[in-house]
């Protein structure tokens, strides 16, 4: 058994909104064991819909749709639905009552447009909408197969869809036996083939659990998907999965689910109530921002200078010349003065500038007690990271002191 997602919206194909109801639709159905093989998005446009309606209804056993079912000219869900089974729309009585009633609660005329919402194809079903005027359309239709398809159309607005899904479409599902569980585990500091070389035969297809690699910024997600009876029964698998992980890359691994580099960082600087402060030439304060940002952060960090402002502080010489060991030792020395005017345990320095075509020429530097720590940080070619991509490899470098200590 399998599902497949249909989003209806022009506003949604031109790119000027993001189907985010597909998305939650599909979490919702992951959490009772449902899987999801197509997203489609189409244009309010009749041809197109009722094609995919039809490829919908001959390749899935159950169809989620939202989107369409407004009272305007552009809203054609319900006529495709009336199309598709071949039958004509019919009042729907108390549906039109609830939609009159809804107008005049708000003490406005309902205009003669807004019966459209209480006509429905004829055999369908209305599902009641208790937070707006549009009800959704529940179809049962035959497949070619002889199995029958479950078709469950629902209104655009997500405040209107997610309560309509769960309260009223949710329960009339068939029940897999099946669960699935998800988990997360993050990585830094190795490119996507080189994780998945380390990773071997977990990452294969067809695996259970499945792990999948997505790629942000230069963290490294692992998604790890797994299915069984009863949730402890996932959970095993998922810990089993999550050791190999850990063994197979060991100090890469730094957090899981939403945690990120600042958060490991700034715990473990707590715990060890310890602090940092930070020189930054490059990244506008990103890094700063991040640290801020971690909960519990007063605690262990101090502050930092940023950007030109950093050659005045520490009164460096000027010097455009972003040779590698000038630039090596601009590093160091910004770490070390760092630590010493801010009187923390650690410093971090981000040295260098975007050049002409906005990739950094950079140095990070961690300077603690025993001395400092130099790194070349290798540019990246996607200027619109650059920042963020050094900020995170500053944070690793402090990251990885701190489990080695
Ligand atoms: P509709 O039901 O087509 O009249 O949609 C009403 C409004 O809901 C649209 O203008 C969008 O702002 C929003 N909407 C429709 N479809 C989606 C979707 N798939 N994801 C997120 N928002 C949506
Ligand atoms: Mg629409």
């Amino acid at each position: 058994m399998h599902a497949e997602i249909l989003a209806i919206g022009t506003e949604l194909t031109t790119g000027a909104k993001l189907d985010t109801n597909s998305q939650w639709l599909s979490i919702e159905l992951a959490a009772v064991g449902i899987p999801v093989l197509l997203h489609t998005t189409v244009a309010d446009d009749m041809p197109v819909m009722l094609e995919t309606l039809r490829a919908a209804v001959r390749r899935s056993d159950i169809v989620l749709i939202s989107g369409g079912l407004g009272p305007t000219l552009d809203d054609l869900t319900r006529q495709a639905l009336a199309d598709l089974a071949g039958v004509e729309l019919v009042l729907h009585e108390p549906s039109l009552q609830h939609v009159r009633d809804i107008f005049s609660k708000r003490k406005r005329i309902m205009p003669e447009r807004n019966v459209i919402q209480a006509m429905f194809p004829a055999g369908s079903e209305p599902i009641a909408n208790p937070h707006g005027t549009a009800p959704g359309v529940w179809m049962e239709l035959p497949r070619p197969n002889g199995a029958r398809c479950l078709i469950a159309t629902m209104p655009g607005v997500p405040s209107e869809m997610k309560p309509m899904f769960r309260d009223s479409v949710l329960p009339r599902l068939p029940h897999s036996h099946k669960i699935i569980r998800r988990a997360r585990v993050n990585c830094y500091g190795v490119g996507e083939s080189a994780c998945e070389e380390l990773l071997g035969d977990v990452t294969a297809r067809g695996r259970d659990p499945e792990v999948g690699i997505t790629v942000h910024e230069g963290t490294i997600t692992l998604r790890i998907e797994a299915h069984g009876a009863t949730e402890s029964e996932c959970d095993t698998k998922i810990a089993a999965t999550k050791r190999l992980i850990h063994a197979r890359l060991g100090e890469l691994v730094f957090g899981e689910e939403d945690e990120q580099l600042e958060d490991v960082v700034v715990r473990e600087l707590n715990r060890r109530s310890q602090t940092v402060a930070v020189a930054d030439e490059v990244t506008g304060g990103v890094l700063s921002l991040w640290l801020t940002a971690a909960s519990d952060s007063e605690r262990c960090f101090l502050g930092g200078v940023i950007g030109s402002a950093v050659g005045h502080v520490f009164n460096v010489p000027e010097s455009n010349e972003h040779v590698e060991n000038v630039l090596h030792e601009h590093a160091s020395h910004l770490a070390q003065q760092t630590r010493l005017r801010f009187g923390s345990d650690f410093a971090l320095a981000i040295a260098g500038s975007l050049n002409t075509e906005g990739i950094p020429q950079l140095s990070l530097a961690l300077a603690d007690a025993h001395g400092v720590e130099v790194q070349e940080h290798i540019p990246v070619a996607d200027v619109s990271f650059a920042r963020n991509r050094a900020a995170k490899s500053a944070l690793d470098l402090l990251r990885l002191k701190l489990s080695q200590m």
